[in-house]
């Protein structure tokens, strides 16, 4: 069958039979199982990295201040709440360390709610600011924390944590104006944490002491088909996998599908990390895929940690095939964690994503229309002749 429709067949499978696949969820499952079983259908030696992690499920909330309902949703991965309090609005920093918030619901506004905070367990980059915010939340004992949604017209959250240990749900900036302190107010979160396992999927292809990475995150947020993010670079990656059957290497391909990336604490990502990634050496170098085919837009790569040798063979190549461009590095993604090791990487992406991350990725409009499987394609292509 040729490439575009196998690609096709597994677009179809992660995005509209299977759907929002979140880390732990009976969704990720199956497209763990699915991936699998397509990799060793391609003749490849399959293992799972497994490692604990949580399902979170919600349904809905409620908010009264003064009688009058307000609209809110949970902040992802909050815990359930069912509390009476009187609201007391923070702006800063400051004013949060000598402000007492004990049984109190604290809503977080301006400075304190001007991006999002890191989540606990995030290592790579966690600001003074942050951590210090939630440390004074937790230990002065408020019963919940409030939000200011980072868009006027959908939930957006600026606290993201599975460790977070107060409830925490999300307002719409609209309603400011009818907040102030000592107004009375009640809260009400239906969400469920659940203990759960998940696995990145590791997928062999020859054997050799070097080898070169070909990964994609195969997770989504909730709520979302994940079509460009990231169902495109796993189809990929499959097809990678299924053309190369027979071919001979002088060093091993191993295939990696993370699951965490879209998890508040990437546990996909640290396994890997802690495990494999502590020795670079094996590594020739490692492409990343994430949020390819968008239609209408040119594929765009960028180098990490990469000799100038091997930047301008990738280079050459890519401008062989038509619909490639460089762009500037960017720091977030799957592809830090191997340029953070030293090893040389390459990220593909599409030009323009950056600008869909806030309106399309993360919803529910994140799905098949968007995706040209001509450019998955070329992207398979290319990357068969770069190896
Ligand atoms: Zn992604």
């Amino acid at each position: 069958m040729e490439i575009r429709k196998r690609i096709e067949q597994h677009l179809n499978v992660l995005c509209n039979e299977i759907g929002a696949r979140p880390t732990g969820s009976k969704a990720n499952q199956a497209a763990v199982e699915y991936v699998c079983e397509e990799f060793k259908r391609a003749g490849l030696n399959v293992l799972k990295q497994e490692f604990d992690c949580m399902d979170w499920s919600e349904g809905g909330g409620t908010l009264t201040i003064e009688g009058q309902d307000i609209l809110t949703a949970p902040a992802p991965y909050s815990l359930p709440c069912n509390v009476q309090g009187e609201l007391v609005c923070i702006h800063t920093l400051e004013e949060l360390r000598i402000t007492p918030i004990s049984g109190k619901i604290v809503l977080l506004c301006d400075a304190l709610a001007a991006e999002p905070l890191m989540p606990k367990s995030f290592i790579f980059w966690n600001p003074e600011e942050h951590k210090e915010t939630i440390a004074l939340l937790e230990r002065g004992g408020a019963q919940a924390v409030l939000t200011v949604s980072l868009s006027p017209e959908c939930f957006v959250p600026i606290i993201e944590d599975g460790d977070f240990e107060i409830p925490c749900a999300m307002v719409l900036p609209g309603i400011l104006p009818l907040l102030s302190s000592g107004l009375s107010a009640t809260l009400s979160l239906n969400t469920k944490r659940r203990p759960a396992r998940a696995a990145n999927v590791l997928a062999t292809h020859g054997k050799g002491k070097h080898k070169i990475c070909m990964s994609a995150h195969i997770d989504t947020k909730p709520a979302t088909p994940g079509a460009l993010d990231n169902a495109s670079g796993v189809a990929v990656l499959l097809a990678l996998a299924e053309e190369l059957s027979d071919r001979e290497l002088p060093y091993q391909i191993e295939f990696v599908l993370f699951n965490g990336e879209d998890y508040y604490s990437n546990p996909g990502e640290m396994a890997y990390l802690a495990s494999y990634l502590s020795t670079p050496a094996d590594y020739v170098c490692a492409f990343n895929i994430d949020g390819v085919g968008v239609k209408g837009q040119a594929l765009a790569y960028s180098f990490y940690e990469c000799s100038e040798k091997l930047i301008n063979n990738l280079s050459k190549l890519a401008a062989e095939i038509e619909g490639f461009e460089q762009i500037d590095p960017w720091p977030q993604g799957d592809h830090t964690l191997f340029s953070f090791s030293g090893v040389p990487a390459i990220s593909v992406t599409s030009s323009g994503i950056f600008d869909l991350v806030d309106s399309v990725l993360h919803s529910d409009r994140d799905s098949l229309e968007l995706i040209d499987t001509e450019i998955l394609e070329s992207l398979v292509k290319f990357l068969l002749y770069s190896i």
